[in-house]
């Protein structure tokens, strides 16, 4: 039995993966843990989370429940989920990380990490979506030049983080298909006389409102047509059973940085 620690526990998807937790066979909730000043530490995580009473309270130190887990969940902020990486690379655990948002030195610190830890790292854990960052690749690729290519996201009115992790990485996807890097053909914002659109720019733009769980639109724009690709979240049951399956698969691989794709088999 894989025993899960599950980082951010009274946040939106720490909860959801507490409840798949539940339903999935070979794998069960260890530990739980929350940033120390948190209101839910030394609470009991079945009330914190709507499901019955686990016997497990919140704890708001990863270290002191550590020993007991063999892969951490982590859904939390950029800082304490590097902090956490270190602490399960220290103790030879495995980890699966779905924070966004994080620098270019952050994900420098995480791979050099991963080096030595088992990780999936990944921005989103939905199969939709991977299966989606598949098919752009390829896509791009047989339209080549010619199609002007807009990447539009929609999120809930508290996300963090623009653009989501999810768009960042469909852009980075197609740049690399089309041999075009995206720190120079990137544009997130347009106003005022701007000029006409460039061929080769690649249009990232963010949407924010209300509780929208996660849209995503690629949109291929041609003379004559266009060819979009649209994923849309209803829940974010999708990403927690993923996280879930992702925990599974991470704690039998050899030490290394694996994405959702490793896990999918998609690769
Ligand atoms: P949230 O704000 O609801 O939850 C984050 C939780 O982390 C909070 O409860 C917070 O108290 C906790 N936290 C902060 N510091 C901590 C620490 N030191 N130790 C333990 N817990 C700590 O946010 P959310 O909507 O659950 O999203 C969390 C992250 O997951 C974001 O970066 C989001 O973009 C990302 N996300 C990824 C996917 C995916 O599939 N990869 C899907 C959805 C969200």
């Amino acid at each position: 039995m894989v025993r899960a620690i599950v980082s951010g526990a009274a946040g939106r998807m720490g909860g959801r993966i507490i409840h798949m937790l539940e339903g999935v066979e070979g794998i069960t909730l260890a530990a739980a843990v929350e940033r120390p000043d948190h209101p839910a530490v030394g609470k009991e995580v079945g009330e914190v989370v709507g499901l019955p009473a686990k016997g497990i309270k919140i704890s708001g130190s990863l270290a002191e429940v550590l020993p007991q887990g063999d892969v951490l969940i982590e859904f939390t902020h950029p800082e304490p989920s590097l902090i956490h990486l270190q602490a399960v690379a220290d103790a030879g655990k495995a980890m699966v990380m779905g924070t966004t948002g994080c620098s270019p030195e952050q994900i420098a610190a995480i791979q050099a990490l991963a080096a030595r830890t088992r990780l999936v790292f990944a921005p989103n854990m939905s199969v939709g979506v991977n299966l989606m960052f598949k098919v752009v690749g390829d896509i791009a690729r047989v339209l080549s030049s010619g199609y002007d290519v807009e990447i539009v996201e929609a999120h809930h009115r508290l996300k963090k983080d623009a653009p989501s992790g999810t768009a960042l990485k469909l852009a980075q996807v197609i740049a690399q298909a089309l041999d075009r890097d995206l720190e120079q053909v990137g544009v997130y914002a347009r106003k005022g006389i701007i000029g006409e659109r460039t061929p080769q720019e690649i249009g990232v733009q963010t949407v924010r409102a209300g509780d929208i769980v996660g849209e995503h639109t690629v949109l291929f724009g041609g003379m004559g047509e266009r060819l979009e690709i649209i994923h849309r979240a209803h829940s974010r049951d999708n990403f927690a059973r993923g996280a879930v399956r992702a925990a599974l698969w991470i704690v039998g691989q050899s030490p290394g940085l694996y994405d959702m794709q490793d896990v999918l088999g998609l690769k």
